[in-house]
């Protein structure tokens, strides 16, 4: 796992082990508040004994960013935190979250000691919470799912995207047009920093660039499928290249290349009315849904 320290009080831990999901920490003087944790329990524990040992802290608050369990599963490391979370993702916890648990522990002994964890304080289209003198604005923003948030500091100018921001967009189990929406109320200020939720910190130098061209991707590929498809072409998945729609193959370890196959079959499915993917794979978040995720044998 890495550590990032960005200001004296916020650090965003990476994992080594399952596609660079994030988690990121933010200390306040009445404890600490965990935005999302990491998929193993291994891995999260690392956070929970670096701030009880490393800071002196311990957690009071955690944010459920979305339901899927590459961010959640850490949570009932947690037991003293309160947990919070928009309500549709306390929703999607109860069912498909549950499903998904019962999957990853029956492939897996390190999900063990996993339990489910249902958000204690919801909300439905934004909050703003003072916690130990620091603001987090919090605020619905589908698209990679329907139950996304993200969260604002607004005096540090940072804020935790979840999977609003990723290598590419993923609208498999949310929707496309909510994904363009969203990405594009982010360009309405600036940030000092964007955590992603896969991937590397943007710094404030490269954030219109990249939110841009997630829009141009977004753009193109849509396109692109319409185009595929007015001419009535097969195999569409492997005819619109991710170059194409501006992006590279090398993000996320080459792993993008799948979830842009997927998003594409998403549109694909959307444009002619077929069912949606959800129901094809019915755990549907990214980890269930991608087999293609190389660090995992389990799935
Ligand atoms: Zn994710």
């Amino acid at each position: 796992m890495q550590r990032e320290r960005i200001t004296d009080h916020i650090f965003v831990f990476r994992s080594d082990q399952y596609a660079q999901v994030t988690a990121g920490l933010v200390l306040t003087r009445d404890g600490a508040v965990l935005i999302d944790t990491l998929l193993y329990p291994e891995e999260t524990m690392l956070i929970r004994r670096y701030i009880e040992k490393g800071l002196g802290s311990s957690v009071k608050y955690v944010i459920n960013t979305h339901f899927h369990a590459d961010h959640t599963t850490g949570t009932c490391l947690f037991p003293d935190a309160r947990v919070i979370s928009h309500q549709l993702c306390r929703e999607m916890l109860d069912v498909r979250g549950r499903e998904s648990l019962r999957h990853l522990k029956e492939n897996a002994r390190e999900f063990d000691p996993v339990e489910l964890i249902l958000p204690d304080i919801t909300f439905d289209d934004e909050m703003t919470l003072d916690i130990g003198g620091i603001n987090f604005k919090l605020r619905a923003s589908p698209g990679h799912s329907q139950d996304s948030i993200v969260c604002l500091l607004e005096e540090e100018e940072v804020l935790f995207a979840a999977d609003t921001v990723m290598p590419i967009p993923y609208f498999v189990d949310g929707s496309f047009a909510d994904f363009m929406e969203s990405l594009t109320r982010l360009l309405e200020r600036d940030y000092e920093n964007i955590v992603q939720g896969h991937g590397e910190i943007i710094l404030r130098g490269e954030v219109p660039e990249k939110i841009t061209s997630d829009l141009e991707y977004l753009r193109r590929l849509d396109e692109a499928v319409k185009v595929a498809l007015d001419k009535g072409q097969e195999d569409i998945e492997n005819q619109v290249s991710l170059t194409h729609c501006g992006k590279s193959h090398v993000l996320l370890n080459g792993v993008v290349q799948q979830l842009h196959q997927h998003n594409i079959r998403a549109l694909v499915n959307q444009y002619r009315d077929a069912p949606q993917q959800a129901q094809e794979a019915p755990s549907g978040d990214v980890f269930e849904r991608n087999d293609a995720w190389p660090q995992k044998k389990l799935i």
